[in-house]
């Protein structure tokens, strides 16, 4: 009779020691758990926003940097990026992107070298 509750109380902190590290580990779990899925949902969120948040900046971006006119020689419209020398898809003229607009890439002299030109075939047809 003296043996059984030696054995019961041993048993009953045997169990009260295994339900509080099963309660600890429920807490534990639950903690590392909730911590695990705040930081899912956070990089779902994250996963989510960046693409929408990516688009809307490139779009930002290439609509700052693209510029739409007409072409000053042939009036034909495209889109080209800004800082960048183009030349115009339709007719070829090499073509200069200033605040928004498409003006014609003269540099100094061709003027006058066509004019030299046109005057040497001129002298030479005659
Ligand atoms: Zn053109």
């Amino acid at each position: 009779m003296q043996n059984f509750p030696k054995t019961y109380k041993f048993n009953d902190s045997g169990f009260g020691c295994l339900l509080t590290f099963f309660i600890l580990a429920i807490v534990l779990g639950s903690f590392g758990l909730s911590w695990i899925i705040n930081s899912v949902l956070i990089l779902i969120v994250l996963l989510l926003l960046l693409p929408i948040v990516g688009w809307f900046g490139l779009n930002w971006w290439v609509k700052r940097s693209q510029v739409t006119d007409q072409c000053p020689v042939c009036h034909y419209e495209f889109t080209a990026f800004k800082n960048m020398d183009c030349t115009c898809p339709n007719c070829g003229e090499n073509l200069q992107i200033d605040s928004e607009k498409f003006i014609r890439f003269t540099p100094a002299g061709t003027i006058d070298v066509e004019a030299i030109e046109v005057n040497v075939k001129q002298i030479e047809e005659e």
